[in-house]
């Protein structure tokens, strides 16, 4: 087989890595690893199994679709899979068979959950499915807001009192942006603990934070943190570098040196094979540089099959060019370079295109 044009390589000992840090930082919260988007571009299933195999036991996966996949690719019951966002008119048999735990913002989820709960309870094998009740605590993104919050308890209560669902978590998400508005929605949300619980709920897991709270702030982590910037080593604080926070940035982009052709001035250009179509923002033209054999060279002009750098020293025709990565080779880290062409990491690394192959490289 020949080397790939372009390839993302997914280093799942750094991940793994970054996993043990991570769990060792929120402890003695759990850590749920967010595997939505694919995970962020670097592969919902290799991640997720990898967590699993890392010791993790939680998985958060947005939407159903990706949690069932989760499930079918052969990750067992021992493992939470939480999905919180569905379409209206979302049909949950499928999720309860396969026992995803649900998050519940309105009643209109909870009466469609109460629904497929009834057809499958006397099936074989029926779980009554496991609630996390969402609470709004300032986002406006989905959860019940305070208004709502005790009718919501109060209709899961009693639907688990008929044996159709289990109350268990309680919880919100964050901005992040600023400590005040975090302290704000923490308070909210064990004011919204307590409602819960006087109504008669179990609330085993309270969880609010995610990639940057959970990491900066012990108070928000409660019993679980909710992290993918992170697992990925893409630091969510400015200034620092994956290294500055225990991280090692998990996706490599690696091309090839395709051409190189005499420049204006003297200098030489050098074409690379990887272009906007692969997800390389264009906005990374005139702001970032791409590591050949240690050295760096900036990249020039982003075009849809490749790119033009200028080459600041020899090199070879087909020779690799790293993107973005560790470091290791002289590159820029994925932070850098959605800090220098105005965007973050994580956009970069979730918009790496479908047609680029992602090579995993095994943990030990
Ligand atoms: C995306 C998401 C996260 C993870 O966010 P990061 O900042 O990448 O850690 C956590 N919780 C919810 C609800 C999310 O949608």
């Amino acid at each position: 087989m020949s080397a790939p044009l372009v390839e993302a390589v997914i280093d799942l000992a750094a991940l793994d890595a970054n996993l043990a840090h991570l769990q060792h930082a929120v402890a003695p919260a759990e850590l749920m690893v967010v595997v939505k988007a694919d995970a962020y571009g670097h592969g919902r299933v290799p991640v997720a199994r990898q967590a699993v195999t890392s010791g993790i036991r939680s998985i958060g996966a947005l939407d159903l679709d990706t949690a069932l996949e989760l499930r079918a690719s052969g990750i067992g019951a021992e493992v939470s899979v939480l999905a919180w966002l569905y379409p209206p008119g979302q049909d949950f048999t499928e999720a309860i068979a396969a026992g995803i735990d649900l998050a519940v913002s309105s009643l209109g989820e909870l009466q469609a959950i109460e629904d497929a709960a009834r057809r499958l309870d006397g099936t074989a094998g029926f779980a009554a499915p496991r609630l996390h009740l969402k609470l709004d605590t300032g986002l406006h993104r989905n959860g019940a807001t305070a208004a709502e919050w005790p009718a919501l308890v109060a209709a899961a209560v009693a639907a688990e009192g008929a044996g159709l669902v289990r109350t268990h978590a309680v919880w919100s998400h964050i901005a992040e942006a600023s400590d005040d508005e975090d302290t704000l929605a923490l308070e909210r949300l064990l004011a919204g603990v307590e409602v819960a619980r006087g109504l008669g709920a179990t609330v085993a897991v309270r969880h609010l934070a995610a990639s940057s709270a959970g990491l900066r702030r012990e108070d928000v982590r409660l019993d679980l943190v909710r992290m993918g910037g992170h697992c990925w080593g893409i630091p969510s604080f400015d200034g620092v570098t994956p290294a500055d926070i225990g991280l090692t940035p998990v996706m490599t982009l690696r091309a090839r040196l395709i051409g190189t052709r005499p420049g204006p001035d003297g200098t030489t250009l050098g074409f690379v094979s990887a272009g906007y179509g692969d997800g390389v923002p264009r906005n990374t033209a005139g702001t970032c540089t791409v590591a050949i054999r240690g050295a760096q060279h900036p990249v020039l002009a982003v075009e849809r099959d490749h790119l033009v750098i200028a080459l600041a020293s020899a090199a070879r025709v087909g020779e690799v060019a790293v993107l973005f990565g560790t470091g290791a080779e002289g590159e820029q880290t994925v932070r850098q370079w959605g800090d220098l062409s105005g965007t973050l990491g994580d956009e970069i690394t979730t918009r790496i295109a479908a047609r680029v192959p992602r090579r995993y490289v095994a943990a030990q």
